[in-house]
């Protein structure tokens, strides 16, 4: 006798889950041979190999039950220490949250924050993997309009009003690769305190910068308005998947409770490791020398677009522009009039050529002719051949 058919029901907020859809635009990209500006990964050329299979073989020698049994939700004291020691504002280990990379700092703000129909404020553009966090909490997400220094007050003044809070990226922000200037900092910090608008700030580049360091963190001037995230992906390794999250005391418990609903706690043994490799000061030799292979990089970019784009200042309408990154890992860049990043992909990708079209990193409309350039992955060369294909494509559909 057949048995019947399973009816799967599914929760409500499944239904707001949605794939990437740079994930499914990306899909294009990936052929062989394919130079590709898209991806958002470091450079695996920075990863501390050496040091981490030192720190590997010594943490299994140290106290190898430690290492491999459960352990405590808020994450390895040590490392703990380690992150509040790092941070350039007075942070106590005890408000110190070790999570599975910042992308879970942002899930568990989501559950913690956000109720159905809760207005949340975004950047406009922002980082779509916070968004997929927000998401199945089902919030009414509000763009604020942003320029190249952040948010602009006057629009956030206007949409404050009620909302849980600001998730704002105040270091080359992915995916424009703008800086927050402090004049800018300095208003949103007063017009947060003075509003009570909670700000969630996110910082995975914040190491990353080129020339100067960048202003000081919006957390560093209200701590107790703000959740602070950081990551350990871009300046050791993402595979080990962790990050940290510094919260109020008034937030941190039920954060905490989260994580342990979530994943009882971050694997003890990566933790273990990445203390290890961070202590005697690594960090600060380490970090250096991304900075110095990101920034010729960035560089590169920027020579192969001066040469092949020579009239961008002279007629931007007609040709690509772009900005100057001050540290991070993405450039953003506009194309010609009437041109939209989406449908140029696909001939970009025939010309041996990818990259994000800027477009559904805006939670409302988007600006179609934007798009996103990761400059860390390739080589020189590649660059050089890279943005030439590029601008033969654009040339080739502007004729069109
Ligand atoms: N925030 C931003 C802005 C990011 O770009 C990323 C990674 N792409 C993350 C958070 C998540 O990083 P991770 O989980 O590896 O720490």
């Amino acid at each position: 006798m057949n048995s019947p058919a399973s009816t799967w029901h599914m929760a409500r907020r499944a239904a707001r889950m949605n794939p990437s859809v740079i994930r499914e635009i990306l899909k294009v990209t990936e052929k062989p041979g394919i130079i590709s500006f898209a991806g958002g990964l470091p450079s695996p050329k920075t990863f501390p190999v050496a040091e981490f299979e030192a720190a590997c073989a010594k943490v299994l020698k140290d106290d190898p039950q430690g290492a491999l049994q459960y352990a405590a939700s808020e994450g390895f004291g040590p490392l703990r220490e380690q992150v509040a020691a790092m941070l350039p504002w007075n942070v106590d280990p005890s408000q110190v949250l070790i999570t599975t990379g910042s992308q879970q700092g942002l899930d568990l703000v989501a559950k913690v924050l956000v109720d159905a129909d809760s207005k949340i404020l975004v950047e406009s553009p922002t980082y779509l993997g916070a968004v997929m966090a927000f998401i199945p909490m089902e919030p009414n997400v509000v763009s604020v309009a942003s320029d190249e220094h952040g948010v602009i007050m006057d629009d956030l003044a206007q949409k404050a009003d009620g909302a849980r809070f600001l998730y704002v990226l105040p270091n080359f922000q992915n995916p424009t690769g703008n800086t927050m200037s402090e004049a800018r900092r300095a208003a949103l910090s007063a017009l947060a305190t003075e509003r009570g608008l909670p700000l969630i700030e996110d910082n995975p580049y914040g190491d990353l910068w080129f020339d100067t360091p960048p202003p000081a963190p919006l957390t560093a001037r209200n701590p107790e308005g703000c959740i602070y995230l950081g990551s350990f992906s871009k300046v050791l390794a993402p595979g080990l998947r962790l990050g940290f999250v510094v919260a109020p005391k008034t937030v941190y418990p039920k954060l905490l409770q989260a994580k342990q609903a979530a994943d009882l706690h971050s694997p003890g043994f990566n933790q273990r490791m990445i203390a290890e490799v961070m202590k005697d000061g690594f960090l600060d030799r380490h970090v250096p020398t991304i900075r110095a292979l990101y920034k010729s990089q960035r560089d590169a970019m920027l020579d192969a677009l001066a040469q092949h784009f020579p009239d961008a200042s002279r007629q931007p309408d007609q040709s690509l522009t772009w900005n100057t990154p001050a540290g991070g890992m993405f450039l953003w860049a506009r194309l010609p009039k009437g041109m939209n990043a989406v449908d140029l992909l696909p001939y970009a990708v025939d010309k041996g050529v990818a990259f994000v079209p800027g477009a559904p990193f805006y939670a409302d409309h988007g600006d179609e002719r934007t798009l996103r350039l990761s400059f860390v992955t390739p080589s020189v060369e590649e660059i050089h051949r890279g943005v030439a294909a590029l601008a033969a494509t654009i040339k080739e559909r502007q004729g069109v």
